[in-house]
C-alpha cells in the first residue's frame, strides 16, 4: 500500500494532447475514480502509472520511489482490465498463481495466497475449473484474485465492469467497494460510468480533453460543480442549463430568458455585482424542479411549463418541459401522472440554482 503521486504529467500522441499537465496525489488506501467522456485521457493516465505508456513530461512516484523509468513488472502495481485476459488452458488456481510462480514464490505461500484470495472473492469452488467453464462475473473475480494475490502497492482498474451485464455490474460494484474496505489498498479506477464514480470513489476526478476539471468527494462534486462541463457530465439526467440575461427589477437582480424571469436571492446578487448586463448560464438540477404542490419556502418561485414528453421509470418519472423557447427536464415523483400537452406549475427552489460564466463556463457560486 502506498501513496501514488503524479506531478505535472503530460502525454501526446502526434497532435493529440491526451493528458495535459496533470497534478494529483492519490492518498494511501484511497479509492480514487477517474471519470470522463471517451477520449478524455483517463486510460492514458492509468497506463502511464502502470508503465504501459511512456510519459512525455512529469514525474510519477509510488510512495517515495520515482517510477518513471521502471519497467511495468517492477512497479508493484496490479492492473485489472475490462477483458479478463485469463489463460484459457490453465485452471483458475493456476491463473491466479501464475504471477507468483514466475516470481519464484514458495509453493506453500502461493497456496495460502490463492486460497485466501479465492475465499475473499467467493470462488473457492471453481479453483479446479478452466476459465471457459465460468460466467463473465466469475471470470472477472478471477482477474481480481490474480491481482490480489500479488499484494501490490496499488491496484489499477481500467473499466473492469464494462463487459458485464447491468445486473452483474451493480453486484460487482458493491463487491469491489467491499473489497476495498477489506484490503484497505490504494485503488485507482477508470470508468466512463458516472454511477460507478459516484458510488465507489472516496474521491472522483472528472476529466475532459486531457485536463482535470474537478477533484472531490462525489457528493461535493455533484452539489457544487466547478464548471458547466462537470455540471452536465455528473448527474443523470444532466443539469438543465439555460442562457439568461441579467436585468434588474427595483433593487432585485433578475435572470431573464425567453419564458423565464427569475429574481435572484441576495447571496447571488453579491456574486454578480461586477456582471452588469452580461449573459450568464443558469443551471438547475432536474430534481430541483418540482411538479408537486411546492415544497415551498420563501425562496421558491413558480413557473408555468408545458409537458412535452413523459418518461416513467418506475422509481421516478422524467418530464420534458418547455417554457418559451427553453427545454428543461424535471425528475418527479413517479405517482404524479401528467400527460403530454398538460400545463404544470413548476416550483424552483432558488437556493439550489447554479450560475456559470458565459465565456469561461466556471461556476460563479462554488469557491
Ligand atoms: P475511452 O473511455 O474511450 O477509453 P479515455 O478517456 O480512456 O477514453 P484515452 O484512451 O486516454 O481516453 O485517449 C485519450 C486521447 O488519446 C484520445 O484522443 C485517443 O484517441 C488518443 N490516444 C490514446 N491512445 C493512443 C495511441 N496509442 N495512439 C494514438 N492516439 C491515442
Amino acid at each position: 500500500m502506498a501513496e501514488v503521486r503524479l506531478e505535472n504529467i503530460s502525454k501526446s500522441f502526434g497532435d493529440v494532447k491526451a493528458v495535459r499537465n496533470l497534478d494529483l496525489t492519490v492518498a494511501d488506501s484511497e479509492f480514487l475514480v477517474f471519470v470522463g467522456p471517451s477520449g478524455c485521457g483517463k486510460t492514458t493516465t492509468l497506463r502511464m502509472i502502470a508503465g504501459l505508456e511512456t510519459i512525455d513530461k512529469g514525474e510519477i512516484y509510488i510512495g517515495e520511489e520515482r517510477i518513471n523509468d521502471l519497467a511495468p513488472r517492477h512497479r508493484d502495481v496490479a492492473v485489472v482490465f475490462q477483458n479478463y485476459a485469463l489463460y484459457p488452458h490453465m485452471t483458475i488456481f493456476d491463473n491466479m498463481a501464475y504471477g507468483l510462480k514466475r516470481r519464484k514464490i514458495a509453493a506453500g505461500e502461493i497456496q495460502q495466497a490463492v486460497t485466501q484470495a479465492a475465499e475473499i472473492l467467493g470462488i473457492t469452488n471453481f479453483l479446479d475449473r478452466r476459465p471457459r467453464q465460468l460466467s463473465g462475473g466469475q471470470q472477472q473475480r478471477v482477474a481480481l484474485g490474480r491481482a490480489i494475490v500479488r499484494k501490490p502497492a496499488a491496484f489499477l482498474f481500467d473499466e473492469p465492469l464494462s463487459a458485464l451485464d447491468a445486473k452483474l455490474r451493480v453486484q460487482m460494484r458493491a463487491e469491489l467497494s467491499k473489497l476495498h474496505d477489506q484490503l484497505q489498498s490504494t485503488m485507482i479506477y477508470v470508468t466512463h460510468d458516472q454511477v460507478e464514480a459516484m458510488t465507489m470513489g472516496d474521491r472522483m476526478v472528472v476529466m475532459d480533453q486531457g485536463i482535470i476539471q474537478q477533484i472531490g468527494v462525489p457528493k461535493e462534486v455533484y452539489d457544487h460543480p466547478h464548471n458547466l462541463f462537470v455540471a452536465g457530465f455528473v448527474g443523470s439526467p444532466p443539469m438543465n442549463s439555460i442562457v439568461c440575461e441579467l436585468d434588474t427589477d427595483d433593487d432585485k437582480v433578475v435572470l431573464v430568458s425567453e419564458g423565464l424571469r427569475l429574481p435572484l436571492l441576495p447571496k447571488h446578487k453579491k456574486k454578480l455585482q461586477s456582471y452588469g448586463k452580461k449573459k450568464i448560464f443558469l443551471g438547475i438540477r432536474a430534481e430541483d424542479l418540482h411538479s408537486d404542490p411546492a415544497p415551498g419556502n420563501e425562496h421558491s418561485l413558480t413557473i408555468e411549463m408545458t409537458v412535452e414528453v413523459v418518461e416513467p421509470l418506475g422509481f421516478e418519472t422524467h418530464l420534458f418541459l418547455t417554457t418559451g423557447d427553453e427545454n428543461l427536464i424535471a425528475r418527479v415523483n413517479p405517482n404524479t401522472d401528467p400527460i403530454a400537452g398538460d400545463k404544470l406549475t413548476i416550483t424552483i427552489d432558488m437556493h439550489k440554482i447554479h450560475l456559470f460564466d458565459i465565456d469561461t463556463e466556471a461556476s460563479l457560486l462554488s469557491a
